[in-house]
């Protein structure tokens, strides 16, 4: 019998194959006494032998799809299985005291990561996570159990987890995994964001039933409207093949967009940039004709790693990504970490509220060494192309002071040693807080742009932590509360003749742009894949028209109402 299951859609596209669940518990290990001590031992360098070719597999794969920054840190596992502290220790151990190698391995690694946490230097701090992962990983080998190793796949399948770290996202292996599921997370989770960039159907928030699917069941995802069918009729099946090829001509006739001016029904032009994480996201941009780039996410060269990217590391990925855009503007966010975006080798204090705490430019404006370096990197890639350096979760005018005057100080010193820096460097920043919405007429006397950080801004104003799916319901973008912020910051920025774009989820929804664009937005920063819906959309909208319906949109009383506009507008002019 085949059932359905619902979930948020996070990443358009129809999937059907097999399920392949990625199993996330960890069991500790039981003391175990065992009668061939030899034979243990030997059991244990088997799977360390073992652990090891896998580990050099994702690092080939990695330095191949990702390049030689993501790799680093599988070299780094390598190192560590060759490391007597570790495996000596444990095989002593087996040796000593006849007992099975899952425990002795487990008991050896935890010692060594209490006493690597404890230490002063904060490098070797970092390394108790590591210690982490590749003692796991051995002791699934130990127990037979697959290690979330996505290279192992063999066959198209359809991934289901508890939930998707941003670094899990990263590792999915293409070839096979044709989209994902998982249990918690909303829209705006960063597996989330990393699957639109991906290009990857995805459901996420999908609750606790996702957890009986099994590997090996079939599965149709249809991640454009959140279903998930799993042991489908036979019926099902050509109804959603069906499905799945008009939803592929569908994307065909986009790219006919690609070389195509982002300009409205009544010759307004706007600017449809693309949101990425990496250089690895690079290629979707420029395939689907953006016109810039509206949020580089920095804080995903700093994630997947052991220890911070040094400036030199960072200025040449600056500057690869300002070279490959040749000239079209790269807007730069300096690092966003906190929230749900951790550094496992950056030991933070536990926080009641990660999202309330120590994130982004507080934990930079905190951490200045940290800050002036990333700093320094981009005004030196600067001198590359067409950049603009922007700060996050900004909520005083002088938190924005501060930033600014670091980063004066880093240019004054760079043109000291002579090094080059841009003369028409941009710098703005992100209204991602109700202070700072309400602050905007303040703020945009001294940046030269904004752009508004809904994902942030939403769960701000409503007071709903964006990572829990119980309170999803009120991230509503569409609610006159968030239109009249977001009209409050165009408003502010044209008064000071600054541009105002917005790089949250907003900017890519359908429903939405046509309000946005009547409210005089002038970029619109998205993930790639919704980049040519967009410029078709656009083509099709009339500002003028749309300025006077956002004005009535403005004083509704609720999200739906004003969807229900919006939509009907839609049609009646199709
Ligand atoms: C936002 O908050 O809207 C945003 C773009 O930043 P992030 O999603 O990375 O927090
Ligand atoms: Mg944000």
């Amino acid at each position: 019998m085949s059932h359905l299951l619902t979930g948020v859609p996070a990443s358009p596209g129809i999937a059907i194959a097999k399920a392949y669940r990625l199993e996330m518990e960890e069991s500790i290990p039981q003391r175990e006494e065992i009668e061939d001590r030899a034979a243990e031992m030997r059991r244990l360098k088997k799977a360390i032998e073992s652990a090891k070719v896998d580990i050099d597999r994702i690092r080939e794969q990695t330095l191949e799809r990702l390049g030689p920054q993501k790799a680093e840190i599988f070299e780094a596992h390598l190192f560590l299985l060759d490391d007597p502290e570790l495996t000596d220790a444990a095989l002593a151990r087996i040796d000593r005291e006849g007992v099975c190698a899952e425990f002795a391995l487990y008991e050896v690694a935890a010692a060594i990561m209490d006493a690597l946490r404890s230490m002063d230097n904060e490098m070797l701090r970092e390394r108790a996570a590591d210690v982490g992962d590749i003692t796991r990983r051995v002791i699934n080998k130990l127990e037979g159990r697959a290690h979330h190793m996505f290279s192992e796949l063999n066959d198209e399948v359809i991934l289901f987890a508890k939930d998707l770290t941003p670094s899990d996202t990263a590792q999915l292996n293409m070839d096979y995994i044709r989209g994902f599921v998982t249990e918690i997370g909303s829209r705006t989770s960063h597996s989330a964001i990393m699957a639109r960039s991906l290009e990857l159907a995805a459901v996420v928030g999908a609750g606790s039933d996702a957890s009986q699917i099994r590997t090996g069941d079939t599965v149709i995802l249809d991640a454009t409207s959140g279903e998930i069918i799993v042991n489908p009729s036979r019926s099902q099946m050509e109804d959603y093949s069906e499905r799945k090829r008009k939803y592929e001509d569908d994307v065909l006739r986009m790219k006919s967009y690609v070389d195509r001016p982002s300009v409205t029904a009544d010759e307004v032009h706007v600017e449809l940039a693309g949101n990425i994480g990496g250089i690895e996201d690079l290629e979707k941009v420029l395939d689907n004709g953006a016109d810039g780039i509206g949020l580089f996410r920095t804080e995903f060269l700093y994630m997947g790693r052991s220890t911070f990217p040094s400036e030199e590391e960072q200025y040449s990925v600056y500057k690869h990504v300002l070279e490959k855009m040749n000239g079209k503007r790269v807007v730069i966010r300096t690092l966003d970490i906190g929230g749900d975006k951790e550094l496992t080798y950056m030991q933070l204090p536990q926080e009641m509220n990660p999202f309330l705490g120590l994130r982004a430019i507080r934990l930079c404006l905190d951490r200045e060494d940290l800050f002036r370096t990333q700093l320094r990197a981009l005004l030196r890639a600067s001198a590359h192309g067409k950049l603009a350096i922007m700060f996050p979760m900004i909520s005083l005018l002088s938190e924005l002071r501060e930033a600014k005057r670091i980063l004066n100080e880093e240019r004054i010193r760079l043109e000291q040693e002579g090094v080059m820096v841009a003369s028409d460097l941009e710098v703005g920043m992100m209204i991602e807080t109700p202070a700072a919405a309400l602050a905007a007429d303040l703020l945009a006397e001294e940046v030269d742009f904004f752009s508004i950080g809904t994902n942030d801004l939403i769960q701000y104003t409503m007071a709903a932590d964006r990572m829990n799916e119980s309170v999803s319901y009120l991230y509503q973008p569409h609610h006159p509360v968030i239109l009249r912020m977001v009209q409050l910051v165009i408003q502010a920025a044209d008064r000071h003749g600054k541009w105002a774009g917005m790089c949250g989820e907003m900017a890519g929804d359908a429903s939405a742009i046509p309000l946005l664009l009547g409210l005089g937005l002038h970029e619109f920063s998205m993930s790639a894949s919704s980049v040519l819906p967009a410029r078709e959309l656009l083509s099709r909208l009339s500002r003028q028209e749309w300025s006077r319906l956002a004005a009535e949109a403005l004083n509704m009383s609720s999200q739906q109402e004003v969807l229900d506009f919006v939509n009907n507008q839609l049609r009646s002019e199709a």
